[in-house]
């Protein structure tokens, strides 16, 4: 036991940790790519919220192989089913993120604790608005932003996937993002997309969507909408429909403007949970 006077030597001061967190999406995946040979003590992770598409470990896969380093998987305390019954039931929404703070960054901060972290966040030069979105507010925590250093635009991460070889995830084909395959950031021809590839994980969604006995409250994961409605074949195909015409629009505007890489990106393009980058 140390007397009252005694001094302890203070501890060794840790390292700086260079840690890239991954989404299972596309920029993210084309940074670790594009930081490989960059900063060699880097730590890969993905927070894994339990509810994942299996498409999206299998991208995962591939870039470990690739990278030949080990991504750590940090998963919750709890399951998403947990939260949602300390939540009285209540769906997450963009207001209320409470899926994002349980499942991502909770398990993320625990891991880096009061270490000293550069975190390096794959925002692309063509979308410097999204800097703002770091949820994290630990201040041991420096995001650190390499594609907008070097210029990276969307048609150099594109670039930098198929030279790898990695390509996109399997999921772009009918989804814009990573994430659960609940997120309410899902456009409706998203969820269409989920019933279509995966019936059941749709119709488990769906389990999910409640009325309140008493307020007769409606909690969706499409506002207005249950997904049993939106399954629906002619509703199914009325958002079809309009998702078609919405595109042909869009490249219209795209012609016309000649900004093929800037516009419509919001909608047909990017990592899912990007708003805390985890
Ligand atoms: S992917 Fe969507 S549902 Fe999942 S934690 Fe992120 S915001 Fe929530």
């Amino acid at each position: 036991m140390p007397t009252p006077h005694t001094i302890s030597p203070s501890p060794a001061e840790k390292p700086l940790r260079h840690i890239l967190s991954l989404s299972g999406g596309k920029d993210s995946t084309a940074l670790a790519i594009y930081m490989k040979d960059r900063v060699a003590e880097m730590e890969y992770m993905f927070c894994d919220t339990g509810e994942e598409l299996k498409e999206t470990y299998a991208y995962l896969d591939k870039l470990e192989a690739f990278l030949g380093k080990k991504i750590l998987r940090l998963n919750p305390d709890r399951p998403f089913t947990h939260y949602l019954k300390l939540y009285r039931q209540v769906l997450p929404d963009p207001q209320t993120r409470w899926c994002t703070r349980m499942l991502k960054i909770k398990p993320f901060e625990r891991e880096v604790g009061d270490d000293k972290v550069f975190m390096y966040v794959g925002i692309r030069a063509d979308e410097p608005h999204r800097k703002g979105y770091i949820v994290t507010s630990k201040s041991n925590i420096t995001p650190q932003y390499p594609f907008i250093d070097g210029n990276i635009r969307l048609a150099d991460v594109n670039r930098i996937l198929k030279e790898s070889g990695i390509g996109l995830p399997d999921y772009y084909s009918w989804r814009s993002r990573s994430g659960c395959y609940f997120c309410f950031f899902q456009q409706r021809i998203e969820w269409v997309g989920l019933l279509e590839n995966h019936a059941e994980l749709f119709w488990k969604a769906a389990a999910f969507e409640k009325i309140d006995p008493t307020t007769g409250e409606h909690f969706t994961w499409v506002e207005g909408e249950s997904l049993k409605e939106l399954a629906r074949p002619e509703r199914v195909q009325e958002i079809k429909d309009q998702h078609k015409n919405k595109s042909s629009d869009a490249g219209r505007r795209i012609k016309d403007a000649l900004l093929k890489d800037v516009l419509a990106k919001d909608e047909l393009d990017g990592d899912g949970c990007t708003i805390c980058h985890l």
